[in-house]
């Protein structure tokens, strides 16, 4: 991560392509656009690389995870179940459609702890929500176990983590549906830009046309189409799309020289006393998007990320600390602090959070450090980095 730090020609070319004929939307303007049609150009690639029957995309991931749920019948009196460290994202999605976010521990993978999952499953349960956080993730076989035996939907956020599989299987594709985000700072980018994936014919003529005000999307007439359902504007331009398309054809690329960058660093690492490593579940193998490591209590890693900070090593996130990514600083969530009026159902739905705790989190991520794996870096700047990392973890631990 991040794609854009290698933007070049391929790019550039791509979005020529729409400029020069100047068709910025996705849909129709057929005489006008010069056979260019980027955004079923990505959705294509996107479907044949990670092997599944079909791909929407969307203006953003936030847009595909609510898309996801709404398409397989989530919404008002249903809760999902969600991880309490991930991007607030999440929960803004569940709480679009009127549904109620059930937030969980996470465990040593840094997703979903399974003990968790199974003692917050209630009969409103309709689906549950894996998010395969910074490059990792959660134990897929164990939670489509839980989802089979309750009849519930299992909706991957592989938004941090594309390019990982499980089992062999791309993360994304092995849930109901699936979402990635390309949005700037991910591995691969639009711009803005986000797509849910499913083998489900049926969840992804919903997401179709619920993306496009409910166009049914039949014939060339935008005019003349139907509405079967009601939708909203979650629309990809052309123009991001486009950025996409060159983008999406270099993850390989992109993978290899962030598994190249972890693999240095976690090397260097790994022999220090102090320093553990997220588990991975059996047979999944991360996109290397991040490096995530354990030390050994709250207050040394509160330390050594302040020591990173001073000694020029950037982008470690120590995600205790962080507003955006853990349950300890969303109080805008546990106040419900919304413009405008929650239905009383969320609002009783929420409530719960005002005094819960969530410990076995506070235990793993209090200690971890969340290294972000840069693509523009050089070998000897990751060599040098590493080394300057475990000189400080060792400084600290000391
Ligand atoms: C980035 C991200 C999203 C949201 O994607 P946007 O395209 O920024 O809306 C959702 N979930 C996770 C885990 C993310 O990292």
């Amino acid at each position: 991560m991040p794609g854009f730090e290698l933007f070049g020609d391929a790019e550039r070319k791509e979005v020529n392509d729409v400029l020069d004929s100047g068709v910025l939307m996705r849909y129709g303007f057929d005489g006008m656009r010069q056979g260019h049609w980027k955004a079923k150009e990505l959705e294509h690639a996107i479907q044949s690389r990670f092997d599944v029957k079909h791909a929407q995309l969307l203006s953003s991931g936030t847009a595909a995870v609510s898309l996801a749920l709404a398409s397989a019948g989530v919404g008002a009196g249903d809760e999902v179940i969600m991880p309490c460290f991930t991007f607030v994202a999440s929960f803004e999605a569940i709480l679009m459609l009127g549904a109620t976010p059930i937030l969980v521990d996470i465990d040593d993978t840094l997703t979903l702890d399974i003990e968790a999952v199974k003692s917050a499953v209630t009969p409103k349960t309709k689906a549950i929500m894996c998010v395969h956080m910074c490059g990792s993730m959660g134990d897929l076989d164990a939670l489509k176990q839980i989802c089979d035996a309750h009849n519930l939907f299992l909706i991957e956020d592989a938004c941090q983590a594309i390019g990982g599989t499980y089992k062999g299987k791309a993360l994304g594709a092995i849930g109901d549906l699936g979402c990635f985000s390309f949005d700037y700072v991910k591995t691969v980018t639009c711009g803005e830009g986000g797509v849910v994936i499913t083998n489900n014919k049926e969840f992804y003529t919903h997401s179709d046309q619920f993306s496009d005000h409910g166009h049914d999307h039949q014939g060339s007439d935008r005019g003349a189409e139907t509405h079967p359902i009601l939708g909203y504007n979650f629309r990809i331009s052309e123009l991001n799309a486009a950025v996409g398309v060159a983008q999406f054809s270099r993850l390989d690329e992109f993978l290899a020289i962030q598994k190249k960058h972890y693999t240095i660093i976690r090397d260097e690492l790994s022999s220090i006393e102090g320093v553990t490593f997220r588990t991975v579940p059996e047979g999944g193998e991360e996109s290397y998007a991040f490096l995530n490591f354990f030390l050994d209590d709250l207050e040394t890693a509160r330390k050594v990320s302040q020591a990173f900070k001073t000694n020029g090593i950037d982008v470690c996130f120590h995600y205790f600390d962080n507003n955006w990514h853990y349950i300890r600083k969303w109080d805008h969530l546990t106040t419900q602090k919304s413009v405008f009026p929650l239905s009383q159902e969320v609002k009783e739905g929420l409530s719960y959070l005002k005094d819960r705790t969530f410990e076995k989190s506070d235990h793993f991520i209090g200690r971890n450090l969340s290294c972000l794996i840069k693509l523009s870096w050089t070998e000897a700047e990751v060599k040098q980095r590493a080394l300057t990392m475990a000189k400080l973890i060792c400084e600290v631990t000391a």
